[in-house]
């Protein structure tokens, strides 16, 4: 079990306006029950009671978790070419990347598909490119031993103790995890270059699947996700930490098979058959509703 706290105010714009929206267990390691509520001012949804910050490793100790998928090797290729698609749809119009050396942050790196990506892209474009990659851990995930001079792994602690600067940083499921996303997107707004580019990834708690499966939705992700983002309250909560040049676009990632095993109780995944196979249906009706599972945001620095 996990110490909590219970919130009286929405840590983004403090109101203490909050709505309870649904209850819902820790379906990945039982630690205990918890709560999401809405910000009726900023509209963003708030995992509450929550875990002490302090706690927040313990969920993260083991990388067995969702967030580090393991994959054969169709489910990988596929991964790979999401990702490159991804990566040329955000820096398809970064001009900073045609420079010398383009430096990136991936912070909340997982198990550093990202940061192989943004090598393979290296390759393609000519350029070349650093990587910092930032997690909870002290050592590197496997995935990123061997990747050569250019990938630098840091633990979030070191990371923190001298950041550095960047042409691009990519927050890709991490914002929703931390419990405080405003001091969190400061740090970012300071470690970004003066035309350098951030970029956020987060679920969607509008998509047509969080009312399909209601607490089932593999989106809350209880206790790990703390926040729970719409357009509006991304949008808002990049301007309110600084951020210029806000975009908030619709996006799609596999969310329908781990709801179906959060529902069921077996060992259903977003990547395994199930997962891939209904994926077409979860993006098809997400967007004749014009909704999504996933939100990606583009913002550029202080200006
Ligand atoms: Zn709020």
């Amino acid at each position: 079990m996990l110490q909590t706290e219970t919130l009286n105010h929405c840590p983004v714009c403090g109101s203490k306006s909050l709505r309870r929206l649904l209850i819902a267990p820790d379906y990945e390691s039982h630690t205990g029950i918890y709560g999401v509520d809405e910000c009726l001012s900023c509209g963003i949804g708030i995992t509450n009671p929550r875990p002490l910050e302090e706690e927040l490793p313990k969920l993260y100790e083991e990388r067995s978790t969702a967030d580090f998928p393991r994959m054969d090797g169709f489910a990988q290729r596929l991964r790979d070419h999401v990702i490159d698609r991804y990566l040329d749809g955000q820096l398809g119009a970064t001009t900073a990347v045609q420079n010398a050396t383009f430096s990136t942050l991936d912070y909340g790196c997982g198990d550093g598909a990202l940061v192989r990506g943004l090598l393979r892209m290296g390759r393609s474009r000519k350029c070349k490119v650093n990587v910092t990659a930032v997690d909870f851990h002290n050592a590197a995930p496997p995935g990123l031993v061997h990747l050569g001079a250019d990938v630098v792994y840091q633990s979030n602690a070191a990371w923190h103790a001298s950041p550095s600067q960047y042409d691009a940083i990519f927050l890709r499921h991490v914002l929703e995890h931390h419990p405080e996303p405003l001091r969190l997107l400061q740090v970012f707004a300071a470690a970004l270059r003066p035309d350098g580019h951030l970029f956020i990834e987060v679920p969607n708690r509008r998509s047509v699947w969080a009312r399909v499966f209601g607490k089932h939705y593999f989106g809350y992700y209880l206790p790990r996700h703390l926040f729970h983002f719409d357009r509006v309250s991304l949008d808002s909560t990049l301007h309110r930490a600084g951020f210029q040049h806000v975009e908030v676009r619709l996006a799609h990632t596999p969310l329908i098979g781990s709801s179906l095993g959060y529902l069921t109780g077996r060992g259903i995944s977003n990547t395994g058959l199930l997962g891939l196979a209904t994926y077409p249906l979860q993006v098809g009706v997400d967007a004749i509703c014009g909704r999504s599972t996933t939100l990606r945001a583009t913002a550029g620095n202080h200006g």
